[in-house]
């Protein structure tokens, strides 16, 4: 239904798949079924942040920008994302790649989400230091230099999320899913989902409580840092509610209760797993081939392994919502070898 409020430029294959996680379900005595949103697009392996642009770049494009400049981590799949997007519109893209966490591996900048953006003819900028959603010097830089060199820049903050239309992707991302239980004949009491710069979980705290059954949105911080999530999924998702009534979508009230933030599996840091991190992306790699990363998606997976085994779900249907990720795992290689093999 937003599609008729605001403009969109289709980037993705949508609705993304929902099917249930058989196996994971019969272990844990819990319905689980997985909406794929890893596979949602033909865009250099696709993501979460492929959903938020199509909104972004529908209004890049009718500003008559060409280039967007994004900012993330060396391996952000949010910047790889906009590289791609931009490919695929015909638009360039700079990105700010900046040093988010200390994983001591040689090819850390080299291969995963860096390569893929490297490959599609982008222009990454390595520097920078340390996790922030703030606006940093780095990215006004790279947006003053495509300004310098007669560009038209696009600004998409990290995660494409403190971002006007931010939130719209995964509030539209709600309709979807009630579409698909419609067709299913199933309602999803819960949804899982990784969360960290915060658009996506805000988006879906919106989009769901539009509609008349209610049921949790459970956000697994990924970026260690609880308050900070939250302060993050709260603005967003009041703006985004805001954003929708000012063009004659349903005003939402976002209550503070409807902002359920776990912090307990995102340790030790962001982007650094823990055992029980690489544990979970185990289990889930080998009893559904899902493959799931260190960074965010393990530890969602991770967070619903084990609230189901401590009997949170009991009775209850779980979708859980996967938001890409994987390409990050060639730069992850050591936490899973095994001297044994
Ligand atoms: N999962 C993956 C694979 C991501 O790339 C991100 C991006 O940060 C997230 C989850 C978290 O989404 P958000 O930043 O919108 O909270």
């Amino acid at each position: 239904a937003l599609d008729k409020l605001f403009p969109r430029k289709t980037l993705g294959f949508f609705p993304s798949p929902i099917h249930k996680l058989e196996r994971l379900s019969a272990m844990l005595g819990v319905e689980v079924w997985a909406k794929r949103d890893d596979v949602s697009s033909g865009l250099a392996f696709g993501g979460n942040k492929i959903r938020k642009l199509e909104w972004l770049v529908a209004d890049a494009l009718a500003k008559g920008c060409d280039t967007l400049v994004s900012i993330g981590n060396i391996q952000s799949n949010h910047t790889r994302q906009v590289c791609a997007a931009a490919a695929a519109v015909g638009m360039k893209s700079y990105t700010v790649q900046e040093t988010w966490l200390e994983w001591d591996d040689p090819v850390y900048d080299k291969v995963g989400n860096i390569l893929l953006t490297r490959i599609m003819g982008g222009n990454p900028i390595m520097g920078g230091y340390g996790y922030s959603t703030t606006e940093k010097d780095t990215w006004a830089r790279a947006l003053e230099e495509v300004r310098a060199k007669g560009g038209k820049p696009y600004a998409i903050p990290a995660g494409a999320s403190d971002h006007p239309l931010g939130g719209l992707g995964y509030a539209n991302f709600a309709d979807e899913v009630a579409m698909q239980e419609q067709q299913l004949g199933v309602f999803f009491d819960n949804i899982v989902v990784a969360t960290c710069t915060g658009s996506t979980q805000a988006g879906m705290v919106v989009g769901f409580a539009a509609q008349e059954k209610r049921r949790r949105v459970i956000g697994i911080d990924t970026a260690d840092d609880e308050a900070m999530t939250r302060r993050a999924v709260t603005k967003i998702a009041n703006d985004t509610s805001e954003l929708i009534a000012s063009k004659g979508g349903k005003r939402v009230i976002v209550r503070d209760a409807d902002i359920e933030i776990i912090p307990d599996y995102s340790g030790p840091a962001y982007g650094l797993p823990s055992e029980q991190t690489i544990a979970a992306i185990r289990t889930a790699a080998e009893m559904e081939a899902m493959l799931t990363d260190p960074v965010y998606e393990g530890k969602s997976i991770d967070g619903l392994i084990d609230m189901a085994k401590k009997g949170h779900f009991k009775g209850q249907r779980v979708l859980y919502a996967h938001l890409g990720g994987a390409p990050a795992l060639n730069a992850y290689y050591k936490a899973f070898e095994d001297p044994e093999n």
